[in-house]
């Protein structure tokens, strides 16, 4: 049994306590310049490994994703439904998650001076890698679709590279596997299927630096804003506080409105019964950030107490958990406006809506493991022309968002699959005698 400091999240906690305060004396104390030569570079190396396996991440799991509906080819009716209800529920998260931060505004509790500084020092890179602002408003309402489909595929996955194409890419990939005859397709399936083992094994190798990363990121974010003013290091602690409120009041929201509607809607259970009946998921999945390995637990857990039959269990939770992510969905739409305000930057109605489109992918493309739905933020971020190096700013409270978003996602899931067993007869009674 592990002690609680060798916990990953607890870790990752003490990394970025620790980076806060070495931040915080750095600037104090006048070492900020061994700070930005010696301790940011690790940061940069953390967040670089994570750029370094969004495209493959992304490739191998949609592809996986897409294709694995192709297994259950006579469930074609049941997936259509599972797939139509899956999006519904994804968007109104986003909307939630919009309303929130937009209601909140926690970016706006950075002073003005905070932002155009953290501003100007990501313009450099808005200015090398993305169209200027003017050139944005020129450009015609379709280029956002334009944009979508890449030329060459290669140029989309490179650096300076598009996710939003690789994306693309990796649904027709997927539905082109799906297409041709089984033989010749299930080579390439299970060639993506190791591709994405490995990658989540690498993500794994990857969360185990997060402390050290984590402590970097923090301690150069504070000693960049900070500077000689300690007052500014504060701002910036303040409005990550609202952010994570906006994140958790959003999460909660939709939990208690849009999962009890769907209960209302397509079964005859009691909403509070179903928690009883998932709360081991929702407690293993909080405290591993992932759906992928809390998959099992779900699936006897719907099983068994929640009355949802085998044959839509194993069908609808393995692609939920693959495909669905409410609450990264609604994460992701409140980091990109959190970000956006932090760095000063008024987002139209049309980049909004752009937000609800990006994510809705975005979150499809989020494989179930830790900390996988900040790496794909980068979409949206892309999507919206944010400088992607915002993320630092939320780096160092992510661990703790991705356990809330996890549980939801898992609770999504499995309301999901309540939905659809009620709608093809196939749910049963719960057992909640055996609950614990
Ligand atoms: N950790 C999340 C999950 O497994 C994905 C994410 O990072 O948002 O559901």
């Amino acid at each position: 049994m592990k002690k609680w400091y060798q916990k990953l999240h607890w870790q990752i906690l003490i990394g970025l306590v620790l980076g806060l305060i070495w931040g915080l004396v750095a600037s104090v104390a006048g070492f900020t310049s061994f700070t930005v030569d010696y301790v940011k570079p690790i940061g940069t190396i953390f967040i670089n490994l994570l750029k370094l396996i969004a495209v493959p991440l992304v490739l191998a799991s949609l592809i996986v994703g897409v294709t694995s509906l192709n297994d259950m080819a006579k469930l074609s009716r049941m997936g259509g439904k599972t797939v139509a209800i899956y999006v519904v529920t994804t968007i109104c998260a986003i909307t939630i998650g919009l309303t929130v931060v937009n209601l909140i505004q926690p970016g706006d509790f950075l002073p003005e001076a905070t932002q155009q500084e953290l501003m100007s020092s990501y313009q450099q890179n808005i200015e090398g890698s993305s169209q200027s602002a003017k050139e944005v408003m020129d450009r015609s309402p379709l280029a956002f679709l334009v944009n979508i489909v890449p030329q060459n595929f290669f140029s989309s996955a490179s650096d300076n590279g598009n996710m939003l194409q690789v994306v693309f890419v990796a649904i027709l990939l997927g539905i082109g596997i799906i297409q041709i005859p089984k033989e010749k397709g299930e080579p390439l399936i299970a060639f993506f299927d190791s591709l994405n083992d490995v990658i989540i094994k690498i993500v794994d190798f990857v969360m185990l630096i997060a402390p050290y990363g984590v402590f970097a990121l923090m301690a150069g974010v504070i000693v960049d804003l900070a500077g000689d003013d300690l007052g500014r290091a504060l701002d910036l602690l303040g409005a990550l506080g609202w952010y994570s409120l906006a994140v958790i009041i959003g999460l909660l929201l939709h939990v208690l409105i849009v999962y009890s509607s769907l209960f209302r809607l397509f079964s005859n259970m009691k909403f509070s019964d179903f928690f009883k009946a998932i709360r081991p998921a929702v407690l293993v999945g909080f405290s591993t950030s992932s759906s992928s390995a809390t998959l099992p637990v779900t699936m006897e857990r719907m099983e068994k107490n929640g009355g949802v039959d085998e044959e839509v269990s194993s069908f609808v939770l393995p692609i939920g958990a693959t495909i669905n992510m409410d609450g990264t969905s609604l994460y992701q739409a409140v980091a990109a406006v959190f970000i956006s305000q932090a760095l000063g930057l008024d987002l139209s109605i049309a980049q909004q809506i752009t937000i609800v489109l990006t994510a809705t992918l975005a979150s499809i493309g989020t494989a179930g493991v830790p900390g996988a739905g900040i790496i794909m933020l980068v979409i949206v971020l892309q999507a919206i022309e944010v400088p992607v190096q915002g993320i630092a700013l939320i780096l160092g409270v992510d661990r703790i968002l991705d356990m809330c978003r996890t549980a939801v996602n898992i609770t999504g899931d499995a309301a999901v699959s309540v939905a659809v067993a009620h709608t093809e007869g196939l749910l049963g009674e719960m057992h909640l005698e055996d609950e614990e």
